[in-house]
């Protein structure tokens, strides 16, 4: 059975006074049962801190926190029916994988036919059967994670608990055990909540993400929603690389035109685009083209330099008004990355629907 959570208004100050800290300053939020939920953002914006109130190993100082409309807000984290892996794994290095992962079931007092079954079930989820009388030393860092993650689910949590469980891994497997945790939160069913700094993790795993920021919500939404219609510069800048360019809007039917140093570019009218005045534009350099020069809406400027990275090129191109803007190109021609046949002058297209109007920041 799975669980859906409301928070409302939650706060969590810490100290007192003078000293008094808002790690969490007002939080209303629902994760609905199943979901695979993430809070995203930088260090020390409170995440951690609204993650270990919903587990309830922190009480909160005002608001509520509800499963399935009863309020767990000062409950005991043992009456909650959470599991949680943190990122320093915390098994137990004398007992083996089979003893760690039962240790759950023992404590609530499930007998043993059960137990080596649920136990069994739960080391195949994560793939690591054929470890189950190994010691947590004898294990890699991405085995010792899977590990973790067999101790938290084999007790049927309602809700499921990951503060940052991949960091202390190496990029490839990190990447690896990506889809793998994706698809057993999804085949469980269980409702997930998993906390991170790293942005393609939370955009590659999530259903959907808030983006948290000094104890806020700065903006809630599923990955496509947040990486391609971000609210603000914080939002479009903390989820992957952007350019922005400075101008003034006007509206014209659904779209905006909106008049930089570099010439004219269309946008499309999004629900909190500002209308008019001075904005700012956010342009993924995936989404810039380079085109012919004098192609219809274009816009001319030099190409600076080119960084070939194999599936990409990275293109640095000066348009008019000394705008700057980088372009990443797939699968570039050869021609582009040949110094002495390149082409500088060039000219760049981009669709409306990949300009992004900010309010100026
Ligand atoms: P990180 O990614 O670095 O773990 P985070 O977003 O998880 O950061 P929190 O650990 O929730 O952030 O901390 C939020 C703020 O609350 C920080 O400014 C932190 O210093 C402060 N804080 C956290 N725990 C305590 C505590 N026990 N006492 C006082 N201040 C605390």
């Amino acid at each position: 059975m799975s669980t859906r959570i409301e928070i409302n208004k939650l706060v969590k100050v810490f100290g007192k006074g003078r000293a008094a800290a808002r790690a969490v300053d007002g939080i209303d939020l629902t994760i609905e049962s199943g979901e695979l939920f993430f809070l995203l953002g930088p260090s020390g914006c409170g995440k951690t801190t609204l993650l270990r109130m919903i587990a309830g190993f922190i009480d909160p100082t005002e608001g509520a926190i509800r499963f399935d409309g009863k309020d767990v807000t000062h409950a005991a984290p043992n009456k909650r029916n959470t599991g949680m892996v943190f990122q320093s794994y915390a098994l137990w290095p004398h007992m083996s994988v089979a003893a760690n992962v039962a240790f759950g079931l023992k404590v609530r007092k499930i007998s043993e036919p059960e137990r080596s079954k649920r136990v069994k079930d739960a080391l195949a989820a994560v793939q690591m059967e054929a470890y189950a009388s190994r010691k947590p030393t004898q294990l890699s860092g991405g085995q010792q994670q899977r590990v973790a993650l067999a101790r938290a689910i084999v007790v049927r949590p309602n809700v499921l608990l990951l503060d940052e469980p991949l960091s202390n891994l190496d990029a490839k497997l990190r990447i690896e055990l990506r889809s793998q945790i994706r698809n057993i939160c999804k085949s469980s069913g269980i409702t997930t909540v998993y906390v991170t700094h790293d942005q393609k993790e939370a955009l590659s795993m999530a259903d959907r993400i808030a983006i948290i920021r000094d104890g806020r919500i700065e903006q809630l939404g599923t990955p496509s929603e947040l990486y391609r219609r971000p609210r603000d510069r914080f939002v479009a800048e903390f989820l992957g690389e952007t350019n922005f360019i400075k101008g003034e809007a006007t509206a014209n039917g659904d779209s905006l035109s909106v008049r930089t140093p570099a010439g004219e570019l269309t946008a499309a009218r999004l629900d909190h685009s500002p209308d008019s005045g001075e904005v700012l534009c956010s342009i993924r350099p995936e989404s810039i083209r380079l085109v012919e020069p004098g192609s219809p809406a274009s816009l001319p400027g030099k190409r600076l330099e080119t960084t070939y990275l194999g599936e990409t090129a990275q293109h640095l191109v000066e348009l008019k008004g000394a705008v700057r803007v980088k372009i990443a190109e797939l699968n570039p021609p050869e021609l582009r990355l040949d110094p002495a046949r390149a082409p500088t002058e060039v000219a760049i297209a981009i669709d409306p629907s990949d300009v992004v109007v900010l309010p100026k920041a």
